[in-house]
């Protein structure tokens, strides 16, 4: 089970410029095959679907930890659409104004028309994420083969959104994923030392740009946050600490397993867009709530 948190993994600045095609660019990163998605739904598959748990239990522990970890990730790349689409159509109630004009240039005008004005699961070309990226084999060593190949991949299509979006947000986005994917590619890089003795870590890293040359990754490496892995649970999943030790592959200090969760951040207020009746719901009155709650003793 996951229980959720009302918090972001990190913290996202407002766009310098909200655009619709950056949004589209960096949709690649949510819901294309190596999207936050994709490694969302492996490893939670991979997880449910683990025979012989008794016997390889720490290798269970860190796909499943590792697989909670990916949803705070599907939500950051989320906000990060979110924050670049708010405010880029003309804001108003009057339809007659064409206040959608200028999304018809938008290379993804389902942001405007099937949502509004948000993250949607699907890639960079508008094609919707499918089951298809996952795989889920059940034989360990293909799946951790797999999973180092994915992250190596996801990687590789961080870098490359990182070089066609200058946005502030977007940018501190993809150093914080940078940085927390490369943890998961030596993790499963560890986890198949550990299972078959081939030295992996050697193969890092994949590309082969290192994540200081980013400089929104470089803080969160000051803060050792390519080093620690999390459990993402305060008493499951602590055997994958056996697995995750020893010396990260490119600077030689210490891995740390770490119980709980990284730091969190307030998520962003996204405002009204109400050419697109988005949120709506023009006949709603709070002081409804508010005197209920007030009566309930919950926080309003
Ligand atoms: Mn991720
Ligand atoms: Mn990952």
């Amino acid at each position: 089970m996951i229980s959720r948190m009302d918090r972001l993994a990190v913290d996202l600045p407002r766009p310098k410029n909200p655009s619709p095609n950056d949004a589209a660019a960096v949709q690649e990163l949510l819901g294309g095959k190596f999207g936050e998605m994709s490694t969302l739904m492996n490893y939670t598959f991979q997880s449910f679907n683990f025979r012989g748990r008794d016997r390889l239990r720490p290798f269970y522990d860190l796909i499943a930890s590792i697989a909670a970890e990916e949803y705070g990730h599907i939500e950051a790349v989320s906000y990060a659409i979110n924050l670049l689409l708010t405010g880029t159509s003309k804001r108003g109630t009057d339809p007659t104004k064409t206040p959608l004009a200028d999304t018809t240039d938008a290379r993804n005008t389902r942001h405007f028309i099937a949502s509004g004005q948000a993250a949607l699961p699907m890639d960079s070309m508008g094609d919707f994420w499918t089951g298809a990226n996952v795989f889920s084999s059940g034989n360990l060593k293909l799946d951790l083969l797999h999973n180092f190949f994915l992250e190596c991949g996801a990687r590789a299509n961080k870098m490359r959104v990182y070089e066609m979006v200058s946005d502030p947000t977007a940018r501190q986005m993809i150093g914080y994923l940078l940085v927390r994917g490369g943890v998961h590619v030596v993790a499963y890089a560890v986890a198949l030392e550990k299972l078959t003795g081939v030295e992996v870590r050697k193969l890092v890293p994949v590309p082969e740009l290192k994540n200081d040359a980013f400089p929104e990754a470089l803080q969160f490496m000051k803060n050792k946050e390519h080093l620690k892995l999390y459990s993402f649970s305060q008493s499951d999943y602590q055997q994958a600490g056996l697995i995750f030790n020893g010396p990260h592959p490119e600077d030689g200090q210490p891995l740390e397993f770490v119980i709980g969760h990284p730091k969190t951040f307030e998520p962003p207020v996204l405002e009204e867009e109400p050419q697109l009746n988005s949120p709506g719901a023009e006949n709603y009155d709070p002081q409804m709530f508010i005197d209920m709650a007030k009566k309930m003793g919950i926080k309003f």
